[in-house]
């Protein structure tokens, strides 16, 4: 095979020395300019390996006229996760479509092998964020707490199942993505979860994949969950509220020990609450305001702009409230004829539930709410 590549700092060396030393691929040249430089654009991020002085450097337009006179059959990108779906997107204008990407996560200790590539199915798109509940429910009783961790009946906990269908049926739809949010509730709860993250990754191995957790149930000795997390390079996702602050020493230590990625929040000593239960807002406004607007949510075969539409009956029960917004804010996936691109239209676009949201947020300082209240919840304007 001959092969081009676009590489970015130590990800972009990694795949470098991997295909120089590769039998059957031979590297023709280096391309600099993805990103857009060859469109008058100033935006230039590639770093070239140093190793690869000796290899051509070519930009966009005349990688595209290699692609097409059979000289380069194929692109490998090793770049950030977050530029792997603009970088495919320029190359497929210009007319390429075989293109092999290298996951950010072999910028470290794991190892490169032909498997490490992920061929992209360019005739789909790719799915840039999403969340799945792996527990409802949570050991910390967060007022206000946005997913009504905190106030839901009993324990709840994801299906796994359900969702390892639904990964499948992504798959068709997606060809990957960005970033997958394996949270609750407190994921750690789920006596199942290193089978959510193993399902995961193997359905998605492009994926930033994230196990939020507020931390406090970790142990040394969840050796499974410790394992899951380090095999797949999935990231401990830790949100600093103020009971974590005061365990996060023995938190990093367990994940430095068990070679596990950690990643902390600031610390968060304040919340914001924004509904509106009158359901008076404009869908529009509230939904170009709203910082979980990209925030897309799966629950058994159902998706949604965000959680609000699925998990409103949890608030709904507890209060003896009847919000609701329309059949329509929620898309089944297996919908006969739904594509990616469809999909990916209504995932950004604003639901009849926005209604229920206020455009201004009230902002509050964190508290456990041992006899949470409807109005913990509420905004502004309402
Ligand atoms: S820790 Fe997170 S999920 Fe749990 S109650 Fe608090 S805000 Fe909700
Ligand atoms: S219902 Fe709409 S406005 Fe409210 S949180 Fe979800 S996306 Fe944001």
């Amino acid at each position: 095979m001959k092969a081009a590549l676009f590489g970015k700092g130590i990800l972009g060396r990694r795949a470098y020395e991997y295909i120089t030393s590769s039998d059957g691929v031979e590297l023709v040249v280096i391309c600099k300019d993805i990103l857009g430089a060859g469109n008058g654009s100033s935006l230039v991020l590639s770093d070239l390996p140093d190793a690869a002085d000796e290899t051509a450097v070519v930009g966009l337009k005349e990688l595209s006229d290699l692609y097409s006179r059979g000289a380069v059959d194929a692109v490998v990108l090793a770049t950030d996760n977050e530029l792997a779906d603009f970088c495919v997107r320029r190359l497929k204008e210009s007319g390429i479509t075989d293109i092999a990407f290298l996951p950010s996560y072999y910028e470290e200790v794991y190892e490169v092998e032909d498997e490490s590539f992920v061929w992209i199915e360019t005739d789909k798109p790719r799915l840039p964020y999403l969340e799945y509940h792996i527990s409802f429910h949570c050991n910390l009783k967060c007022a206000g707490c946005t997913h009504f961790s905190n106030i839901i009946s009993g324990e709840r906990f994801g299906d796994l199942d359900h969702f390892c269908n639904d990964l499948m049926r992504l798959q068709e739809l997606f060809w990957g993505i960005g970033k997958i949010r394996l949270m609750g509730g407190e994921p750690l709860l789920n006596p199942e979860l290193p089978e959510f993250i193993y399902a995961s990754r193997a359905a998605f191995p492009d994926a930033d994949i994230r196990v939020v957790s507020n931390g406090l149930m970790l142990r040394g000795d969840m050796i499974q969950v410790l394992d899951a997390m380090r095999v797949t390079a999935t990231y401990f996702d830790v949100s600093m509220y103020p009971p974590t602050a005061s365990s996060i020493e023995r938190i990093a230590s367990i994940c430095s020990s068990h070679g596990v990625k950690l990643t902390v929040t600031p610390d968060i000593s304040d919340f914001t609450a924004g509904m509106n239960t009158h359901g008076c807002s404009d869908p529009v406004t509230t939904h170009r305001a709203c910082p979980a607007s990209h925030c897309a949510y799966l629950c058994d075969g159902l998706i949604s702009t965000c959680a609000m539409p699925q998990l409103i009956d949890i608030y709904n029960e507890k209060y003896g409230l009847d919000i609701s917004g329309s059949d329509s804010d929620v898309t089944d996936i297996y919908e006969e004829d739904l594509d990616g691109y469809a999909l990916l239209d209504r995932l950004k676009s604003p639901m009849d539930i926005c209604r229920y949201c206020d455009e201004r947020r009230r902002p509050y300082k964190w508290f456990v709410s041992t006899e949470p209240e409807a109005a913990e919840w509420i905004g502004v304007n309402s």
